[in-house]
């Protein structure tokens, strides 16, 4: 892993596509993803996007915003009077090409600063998408700015299995995130378990009982209609639709995900979120 220290003139990005329904800006602490050679990595739809890969192999390389939260500081009020004159209001997404949590957070503190820095200077709303168990050690930053603005807690857990035969193992076990999605649950937080994308799952009620259990709500996001192109055709170019197909063949369509949203609304309901509606915050009635 070639990992860098870079220092960027802006970090705050105005959403454009699929993003623009849900967050007015975006926030990558860290360019590139430790996590890309883990299961989550496979159908990564990040590593398709030259601009961020440069041509690099995904997973192989990390660049740390080390001045990330100065670069919030110099931006902020000019991107808040935007947001809310455009927008309706100040909205971060953190983040969309990488994980706020990479390992090399313990290291360098990118997203901890930011978080302490938006504590000063807060968003309208915070969305802080991750496929980490680490986020829980932000738990006191994020009390503190929840008491400044909207915090939302995005885990992403695609499935009950621990392993999936011909992936690599995932970032963080299922069970450590599950924990860590309670332990912040019960601190008040608002978490959402985002299914993301949509993996076959062993046991579907047991699986939604328990994020019924551990979080505020759920977004369910296959594939097709959730990897940024129209048909799943990003994800098609990957070897995670075969993989899935040779667990479950139900699984790599549509009607595997309408399963799923059934059986979460026994558990969750009026809190089950479908692909781009979820992540914008509007749930199934
Ligand atoms: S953690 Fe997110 S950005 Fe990183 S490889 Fe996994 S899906 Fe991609």
């Amino acid at each position: 892993m070639d990992v860098s220290e870079v220092e960027v003139e802006n970090i705050l990005t105005r959403t454009s596509g699929f993003l623009e329904t849900v967050t007015s800006h975006s926030l990558q602490p860290y360019r590139g993803c430790s996590y890309g050679n883990s299961l989550c990595g496979v159908g990564c739809y990040v590593q398709h996007s030259y601009w961020v890969t440069k041509g690099r192999e995904w997973g192989s390389f990390l660049e740390v915003r080390s001045n990330a939260a100065d670069a919030y500081l110099g931006q902020v009020e000019r991107e808040r009077r935007w947001a809310r004159e455009r927008r309706g209001s100040f909205s971060i997404f953190m983040s969309s090409a990488t994980d706020p949590f990479v390992p090399q957070e313990t290291r360098y503190g990118v997203t901890t600063s930011l978080l302490e820095t938006m504590v000063d200077e807060p968003p309208d709303q915070l969305i802080l998408q991750t496929h980490s168990q680490r986020v829980r050690n932000s738990q006191n930053p994020l009390a503190r700015l929840r008491e400044r603005c909207e915090v939302r807690v995005h885990l992403s857990i695609e499935t009950d299995r621990e392993s999936v035969d011909g992936l690599p193992p995932h970032a963080s076990s299922v069970e450590d995130r599950f924990t860590a999605a309670k332990q912040l649950h019960d601190s008040g937080h608002q978490v959402t378990i985002t299914v993301s994308p949509l993996l076959p799952i062993a046991e579907p009620e047991r699986f939604f009982a328990r994020i019924a259990d551990s979080a505020t709500s759920v977004i369910i996001d296959h594939f097709i209609e959730g990897d940024g192109s129209a048909d799943g055709s990003r994800t098609r170019k990957t070897i995670l639709p075969e993989v899935l197909a040779k667990i479950e063949p139900a699984s790599v369509g549509l009607d595997y995900r309408e399963e799923m949203v059934r059986i979460a609304s026994r558990h969750l309901p009026g809190r089950v979120g479908v692909s781009i509606d979820g992540f914008a915050g509007r749930f199934q009635r």
